[in-house]
């Protein structure tokens, strides 16, 4: 088992958890009519949004330390800056992105979609895209670390378990310059970077 996501994995299960709670609260609310449906979908993204930068941190800091024995360079305006940012492989910005996928989910039920089916689909929507950023924060914080202790060479580590790479088998023990690293070639890509000493 590849360990370097061994701590976003955690996490990321904590999450989904988090992020299904909350799913079915909203839809007890928007049955009770509570809430108006903008109103908790509102709610709803804005809750996940902050729980989502929360946990993001406790990975980055979590990776960081684990590189450099400190993690004082990770800030909640690193993980923003990082978020705030477009993401070569996504093709968006995680920010941007989270009220698009609000405004989707309460299109999908003021339009008089099933509730349950309408949720299930926003929530899928919603985690693929926190999975795929969980692991882009774990990379980025690892690449910071490298970056702040000066080192020079690592190397491509193709993940070794259940869920090989078959596209970046090719990569796999490449050495390359820190500045000179690829980005990830596909959605929920493993591979991870290794100093070489
Ligand atoms: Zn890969």
């Amino acid at each position: 088992m590849n360990k370097f996501y061994a701590y976003t994995d955690k996490a990321l299960k904590y999450l989904r958890r988090f992020y299904v709670r909350e799913f079915n609260r909203t839809k007890m609310q928007i049955r009770s009519d509570e809430l108006n449906v903008i109103q908790s979908t509102t709610n709803l993204y804005d809750r996940m949004r902050r729980e989502t930068i929360r946990v993001y941190l406790l990975i980055a800091k979590n990776k960081y330390h684990e590189l450099t024995g400190h993690d004082d360079t990770i800030t909640e305006m690193w993980l923003l800056g990082f978020l705030g940012t477009s993401n070569p492989l996504t093709g968006y910005i995680f920010l941007n992105d989270i009220d698009r996928k609000r405004q989707y989910f309460t299109e999908s039920v003021m339009s008089g979609e099933n509730l349950d089916k309408a949720a299930k689909k926003a929530l899928r929507y919603w985690y693929g895209s926190a999975k795929q950023f969980a692991d882009l924060v774990t990379d980025e914080a690892a690449l910071q670390a490298f970056t702040d202790e000066k080192v020079r060479l690592v190397q491509w580590m193709t993940a070794a378990d259940e869920r090989v790479c078959w596209t970046c088998n090719s990569r796999d023990g490449n050495i390359y310059p820190l500045e000179k690293v690829p980005g990830k070639p596909h959605y929920n890509c493993r591979c991870y970077l290794k100093e070489v000493k």
